[in-house]
């Protein structure tokens, strides 16, 4: 699974960049001013879709720089962010291990999961963690239209508010798919959307060992780190004994793990 979507984006990236680089490559052996200028509309054209397809597809790309995916590299802090939530007992065992570690962590939940289980994401919160909304259902913001990618936003949350969850203004989109209207109208409801520096295919349900050596690298500062405590029906149990070999590790190299808005010195 890793692999073939690691694989599908160098794909689409390839394409994209072919459709820069073949304009580019026929303007510097064009002869005459027409063939010049038929390269130069392709060029722009090209340059418009690879922007345009770095800006869909990869989380943390924004022309206008207005989506952290990390923190400063300066200091000893670092965040873990949990993605799906709340999620029963994998949510209760995520909380349990923080708590040991003296550890806050960002939570990005589900609206229907919020639904579902108000009284966890009370809980989450008045633990100290930063809450965000993770869409209603999850869906693409990419695949929708701009009408229902906005009711995925707002009943987000709605969702949070409902349950008495104080709203960070935080919003993180599915697998990091956006669009320029789905920012347009983040912006509009004055949120902001986060990124990370890196995740560890967890929901791919490797062994927790393979999580845990896949995070190893990113336990340094400013690292925004992407984990899932959800979804309902997910066996999150890999991923939670990683966590403590995760939160042993950043403890080890004298890392504190905070919120996204602590890191960002939001808050
Ligand atoms: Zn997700």
């Amino acid at each position: 699974m890793k692999f073939r979507r690691q694989l599908r984006g160098i794909a689409r990236a390839l394409f994209h960049l072919a459709l820069v680089a073949g304009p580019i490559w026929g303007l510097a052996r064009a002869s005459q001013t027409a063939e010049r200028a038929l390269y130069a509309v392709l060029l722009a054209g090209g340059l418009a879709l690879l922007v345009w397809a770095a800006f869909v597809y990869w989380p943390g790309f924004d022309p206008l720089f207005r989506i952290p995916w990390r923190g400063p590299r300066r200091g000893r802090r670092m965040a873990i962010t949990f993605d799906d939530g709340p999620n029963g007992d994998q949510t209760m065992t995520v909380l349990r291990l923080l708590e040991q570690h003296q550890a806050k962590a960002t939570f990005f939940m589900i609206g229907q999961n919020v639904e579902r289980q108000p009284e966890l994401a009370r809980q989450v919160a008045a633990a100290g963690h930063a809450v965000g909304s993770h869409t209603y259902s999850h869906r693409k913001l990419n695949q929708v239209s701009l009408a229902e990618a906005a009711e995925e936003i707002d009943r987000g949350h709605a969702a949070l508010a409902a349950a008495g969850v104080a709203d960070a203004r935080l919003f993180r989109a599915p697998h990091g798919l956006k669009t320029f209207a789905v920012m347009r109208h983040l912006v509009k409801r004055g949120l902001r959307l986060i990124a990370w520096t890196a995740g560890v295919y967890d929901t791919d349900c490797p062994h927790a060992s393979v999580i845990a050596r896949r995070a190893r690298r990113w336990i340094r500062p400013g690292t925004i780190l992407l984990l899932h405590d959800g979804k309902m029906d997910h066996d999150r149990r890999p991923m939670t004994e990683a966590l403590e070999s995760v939160l042993q590790l950043a403890q080890r190299r004298r890392i504190q793990l905070v919120t996204v808005p602590q890191l960002l010195g939001w808050s």
